[in-house]
C-alpha cells in the first residue's frame, strides 16, 4: 500500500467513524452558507459590484488580485493570472465562474422583464 492509499484508507476509517447526524449536520451548515454567499453575489453582481473585494467589476487593481479579474476589467492582462493563481486555486476560480454563469442568466432576465414593463 503506498501513501496515497494509506491516506485514502485512514480518510475512509476518519469518515466512517463520525455520527451521521454530526456529518449532517455540517453538510447543512455548509449548504447555507453557501446559499447566503451565493445571495450575496447575485446581488452585488447585478448591481456590478463584486461581492469579494466590494469593487466595481469594471475596475482593475493590480495590487487588489480578485476573481472578479476573470471578468477582464479594463487594464487586466493574461500576464496578470500567476498573480490571481496566488490567492485562490483553480477550483476556487471556476466555482466563481459558474457563478457568473448563473448570475448572468438572472442579470438577463431581469433586463428581459424591465423591458417587457415599458
Ligand atoms: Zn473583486
Amino acid at each position: 500500500m503506498d501513501a496515497f492509499e494509506l491516506y485514502c484508507k485512514r480518510f475512509n476509517e476518519y469518515l466512517n467513524s463520525l455520527p451521521i447526524e454530526k456529518i449532517r449536520m455540517e453538510s447543512e451548515k455548509g449548504l447555507k452558507q453557501n446559499e447566503e454567499e451565493f445571495q450575496d453575489f447575485r446581488e452585488k453582481f447585478a448591481r456590478g459590484f463584486c461581492s469579494y473585494c466590494g469593487l466595481s467589476l469594471l475596475s482593475f487593481v493590480k495590487s487588489k488580485p480578485c476573481p472578479h479579474w476573470l471578468l477582464k476589467p479594463k487594464g487586466f492582462r493574461k500576464r496578470f493570472f500567476p498573480i490571481l493563481y496566488s490567492i485562490k486555486s483553480f477550483h476556487e476560480l471556476e466555482a466563481y465562474l459558474r457563478w457568473v454563469a448563473n448570475s448572468e442568466i438572472l442579470v438577463r432576465n431581469m433586463a428581459h422583464d424591465k423591458l417587457s414593463e415599458i
